[in-house]
């Protein structure tokens, strides 16, 4: 029987290989004048792109962004697009810039344009980070939110192998989460399966033929899907786990999710049948679990924590401090189950359901 609050939350979204060249049009639609470009240094040849096709509605290029948004970054670019006059900023790349376009709007309400070149999904979310004397503090609000995104495959074509698997792992995360919500809703649970199927589909295709721009399309597609669940419902037992690990062992984001989240949908299991049968649908699996752990071996990603930088001797801390702070989960969290599961996603064994 259905029961459930769903309120969508509005943004344009322009998908195709080529919309990029629709950039100026859409600064014209939100009435601004003089935007503001964000990249990380990496990407500078892309925004530059990016100012030339908006000419005198570009007010150019800052190349300042930078994973999880150090404040002090965030205070320069604010001053920055304050000094130059902005009234829009547009933010080309991952979830780092598109973090960064956040911090302007959260400060000053000024409208995003946000061009994804990763599966990362962070521009369909309101939700923004701010790292502040090695911490890292998160938040929901609308005004950041970007009006307008636009998706063009082609940008991704130069998105290495190696970020493109664990960017879209990171998304499936999210619309896995995303199904067995406390909060969630058929729509999203409908987006949640496509995202995971396009994403799979698209990354086996990608980790065949890396310049294929059908299979580069079908992972910009799941992003978008998954990107629209994790800005519409909360999270759980994978994503605590995930913050854990990466705030106090430094273990790098998107590998970090990657590696646990089989362990976690292993976890969740008999707590989340329907959402297990419809990760399973979305992967041509039996299993949510290990289909999601074949994705994994399949595209090469680091099974096991102790592959990318996690000490066997940090687990029973790592078990304190998710058990230290109480969160919703399908299945209760209790101190036996989870860290037997951190030592499974620490060796990169199979997960066991
Ligand atoms: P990223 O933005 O950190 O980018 C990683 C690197 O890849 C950067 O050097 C970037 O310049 C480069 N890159 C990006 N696209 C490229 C392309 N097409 N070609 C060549 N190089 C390219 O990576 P990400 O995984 O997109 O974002 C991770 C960050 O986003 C994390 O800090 C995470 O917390 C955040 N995030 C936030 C949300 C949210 O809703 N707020 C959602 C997901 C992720």
């Amino acid at each position: 029987m259905y029961d459930f609050v769903y309120t969508s939350q509005s943004s344009k979204v322009i998908f195709g290989a080529g919309t990029l060249a629709r950039v100026e049009e859409e600064v014209h639609a939100l009435g601004a004048q003089k935007s503001l470009i964000l990249c990380t240094p990496e990407q500078e040849g892309q925004a530059l792109e990016v100012s030339h096709l908006l000419g005198p509605l570009s007010a150019g290029v800052f190349a300042e962004a930078k994973m999880h948004v150090p404040i002090e970054t965030a205070r320069r670019a604010r001053d920055h697009a304050r000094s130059v006059g902005a009234d829009c900023a547009v933010a080309i790349g991952g979830g780092s810039t598109i973090g960064l376009g956040k911090a302007i709007a959260l400060e000053s309400g000024l409208p995003i344009i946000a061009i994804p070149t990763t599966y990362a999904g962070s521009e369909m979310t309101p939700i923004y980070g701010l790292t502040e004397a090695g911490l890292k503090r998160t938040g929901r609000d609308l005004r950041v939110l970007p009006k307008t995104v636009i998706y063009d495959p082609m940008l991704s074509l130069s998105l290495p192998l190696a970020l493109s698997f664990v960017s879209g792992l990171n998304a499936i995360a999210h619309a896995a989460e995303g199904l067995y919500a406390r909060d969630g809703n058929p729509v999203m649970s409908l987006m949640a399966e496509d995202g995971i199927r396009a994403l799979a589909a698209g990354m086996r295709g990608i980790r065949d033929a890396p310049e294929s721009l059908s299979a580069r399309s079908d992972c910009l597609y799941g992003a978008w899907m998954c990107g629209s669940v994790l800005g519409h419902v909360g999270m759980a037992l994978h994503h605590k786990l995930c913050h854990t690990l990466g705030g106090s062992f430094n273990l790098p984001h998107a590998e970090t999710h990657a590696v646990v989240l089989p362990h976690a949908l292993a976890y969740n299991s008999a707590a989340a049948p329907e959402a297990m049968l419809r990760i399973a649908r979305a992967l041509g699996r039996e299993s949510a679990a290990l289909g999601v752990f074949d994705l994994g071996r399949d595209l090469g990603i680091p099974s096991g924590l102790r592959d990318i930088g996690m000490q066997e001797s940090d687990l029973d801390r790592a078990c304190e401090i998710a058990l230290s702070n109480p969160y919703w989960n399908p299945r209760p969290i209790e101190s036996e189950p989870l860290r037997s599961l951190l030592q499974d996603a620490w060796i990169g064994r199979e997960p066991r359901e």
